[in-house]
């Protein structure tokens, strides 16, 4: 089997103003996505999805010429049944062979940023492939289902401190979610303002309910560990990117301070960011994102890391239906895996790009068997989305 061509579209959806969120990221007034297509000559086809931004807004016009222009003229005439082989023909491009022989990576410049989405779109496309190609789910071509399900958590969370208890139960009464995220940060001025929300958040949800913060990085070190001291009484789940990616030092600092565990990875690229992480003791729960950090092929490599030093695994999974179907192989798979991220804010790109609805009930996501991603995609829906 050959790949014939390898094509990327851009989606974007408009988000209706009265649904629209507001977040340090700006106003979500669309969400924004990188199709990747991977078409083989035997006629087989896969999916893959790639993101230019962790949130839902975002330019991707390089990311797509990234794609089609430096990425697939390397693949094309490969076997896609490989793909840990061809991760290793895009990382290193022209230096590949040495790469292969030698056992070591020798990427020639684009270690990280939309070269790695562009990676990771692709990736995920030939492991739909492979998937399809056997008649077997990724998840079994990754070892097997340890979870059957697994209960999700609802993603949301932006009220002020009146509408945020009401807007967490909302998401409640939607899908019987038992945990709910809600973000905190920059975007409530001081850390004062983060505090009462959150203490408004516990006091609607009781203390029945597994309640997470996500800070997305936004916070220095001293605020976020006044953060974590002065929420202490109301027992979060998880602190999630207390402070900026480029600051692995000071997540360890924060995480040091607190016996919160601190959750992060989403703005990561490869096993690499996710080592340090490691070896700073810097996280408690690994969250990489599928579209972002190199697919399913180093998605499985952050797992066995999350395996190997015993910490919890919940990717990121805040995107569209084939990026949320790619994690849920991975997260089955894995042991580390104890939740999944489901995205609250109004978002087409979960509902209507594939023709298999991701359900939530009694706030579980269920693991199912259809070959490959198992996704069928509403190419209506493509066309009218594509930015041209
Ligand atoms: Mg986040």
């Amino acid at each position: 089997m050959k790949i014939t061509s390898i094509k990327a579209a851009w989606l974007q959806v408009p988000i209706p103003e009265e649904k629209a969120s507001v977040s340090d990221f700006g106003r979500n007034v669309s969400f924004n996505t990188t199709l990747v297509l991977v078409e083989t000559d035997e006629g087989l086809v896969g999916y893959g999805e790639a993101k230019a931004t962790v949130g839902s807004l975002g330019n991707q016009r390089a990311l797509v010429s990234t794609i089609e222009q430096e990425l697939a003229p390397l693949l094309i005439g490969q076997d896609p049944r490989h793909p840990a082989r061809l991760w290793e023909l895009m990382y290193s491009g022209s230096r590949a062979q040495f790469a292969l022989s030698r056992g070591r990576v020798f990427p020639i410049l684009g270690r990280r940023g939309i070269t790695l989405s562009g990676i990771s779109g692709i990736d995920m496309a030939v492991w739909d492939i492979r998937g399809q190609s056997l008649s077997a789910p990724i998840h079994r071509l990754l070892g097997g289902k340890c979870h059957d399900r697994l209960p999700a958590y609802a993603s949301g969370g932006w009220a002020d401190e009146r509408g945020i208890g009401e807007q967490l139960l909302g998401y409640v009464r939607q899908g019987g979610f038992r945990a709910v995220k809600m973000r905190v940060g920059v975007m409530d001025g001081d850390v004062a303002s983060s505090v009462r929300r959150v203490r408004a958040a516990r006091q609607a949800l009781g203390d029945g309910m597994e309640l997470m913060v996500d800070a997305h990085g936004t916070y220095n070190v001293t605020e976020a560990k006044r953060f974590c001291r002065e929420v202490a009484d109301y027992r979060l789940a998880w602190f999630e990117e207390p402070v900026s990616a480029d600051n692995k030092r000071g997540c360890a600092e924060v995480r040091a301070s607190t016996d919160i565990p601190i959750a992060a990875g989403e703005s990561e690229f490869t096993r690499f960011d996710f080592r340090d992480l490691v070896e700073l003791r810097a996280v408690d729960i690994f969250q990489p994102d599928l579209a972002i950090c190199g697919g399913i092929t180093e998605g499985l490599r952050i797992a066995a890391f999350a395996e190997t030093y015993q910490l919890g695994l919940a990717p990121h999974m805040w995107g569209g239906a084939v990026m949320f179907s790619a994690g849920l192989q991975l997260c089955a798979a894995s042991p580390s895996a104890f939740i999944v991220e489901y995205s609250l804010l109004h978002n087409p790109l979960h509902h209507e790009l594939v023709a298999e609805p991701i359900t939530v009930k009694d706030g579980q996501v269920i693991i199912r068997d259809r070959p490959g991603l198992g996704v069928t995609i509403n190419e209506d829906f493509v066309k009218k989305y594509t930015v041209g």
